[in-house]
């Protein structure tokens, strides 16, 4: 090539992956939200939805509604896309402007089997538009003992969140798993569909769900936790207990008082 000749102008990978981040999100807090920016950016997701389940098949059932839930990740992402993640019909969302609600397993009865949800999603979007289920190393770590896990890879790649104290890997069939699906390119997952499984550092916030109702049990401020927002609709609800420092009614920390 000449120095007179225009350099050719590369066209941006297309974006293609969406992110499902599945979870209680009983309530959502920092550690989810930071995780799932960590995510968008560090994958280049076109999308990432956050699914909150309705019945746990896994684990405990969540204290706060689904009604609840749902409002308080919605408070979550306007408090981020306050001036700094929202749309604002740009073409392309900033990456905190990527994280969106998907309430579809409160709309379904029963147990909210990953499979299943993923199966509804495929009957929807194709089998073409790659998915990457994001999931936290401790909940990785019983995958195999989730319903259909094979299918689930067959349907989805798997993002592996690094998550703070998780043990490593025990279960010689999912050992044996990774060896064979792990990839450490993030851009094959924009390419196929899924059958992949990936492993993405995430900010190391030592932040849990359950730590968080502890200490609105026993009295304690929760602030600086998880978002202000979602404080003032904790402390409207009462579900984990009284929540001190902000009077039940108050619209502390709401992103748009009005
Ligand atoms: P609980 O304490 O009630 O079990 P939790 O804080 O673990 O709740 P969930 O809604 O159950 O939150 O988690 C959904 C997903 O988010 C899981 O895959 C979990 O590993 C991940 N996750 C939760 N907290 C963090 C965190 N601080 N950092 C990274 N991933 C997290």
């Amino acid at each position: 090539m000449s120095a007179s000749e225009p350099l050719a102008v590369r066209p941006a990978p297309a974006r293609r992956l969406i992110g499902l981040f599945g979870g209680t999100f009983d309530p959502i807090h920092f550690g989810h939200l930071r995780a799932a920016l960590d995510c968008v950016q560090g994958l280049d997701l076109a999308e990432l939805r956050l699914l909150p389940l309705h019945i746990a098949p896994h684990r405990a059932q969540p204290i706060a509604s689904g009604a609840l839930r749902v409002a308080m990740i919605e408070a979550a992402l306007n408090g981020v896309g306050s001036g700094l993640g929202s749309c604002d019909g740009a073409e392309s969302p900033p990456p905190a402007g990527r994280i969106v609600i998907d309430p579809r397993e409160l709309n379904r009865a029963g147990p909210s089997y990953t499979v299943e949800t993923l199966e509804e999603l495929r009957r929807e979007i194709g089998t073409e538009t790659p998915l990457g289920l994001l999931i936290g190393t401790d909940t990785f770590n019983g995958f195999m003992d989730w319903r259909r896990p094979r299918d689930i890879l067959d349907l989805a790649h798997l993002v592996v969140m690094q998550r703070p104290g998780a043990p490593t890997v025990r279960d010689a069939v999912l050992r044996q798993e990774i060896q064979h699906r792990r990839i450490d390119d993030p851009a094959v997952l924009h390419r196929v569909a899924g059958g992949h499984i990936c492993f993405q550092t995430v900010t190391q916030l030592d932040i849990s769900a359950t730590g968080i109702r502890r200490i609105i049990a026993i009295g304690q401020s929760p602030r600086y936790l998880l978002p202000d927002p979602v404080i003032t609709l904790l402390a409207r609800d009462g579900c984990y207990g009284r929540v001190i420092g902000v009077t039940p009614g108050a619209r502390v920390g709401l992103p748009h008082p009005t």
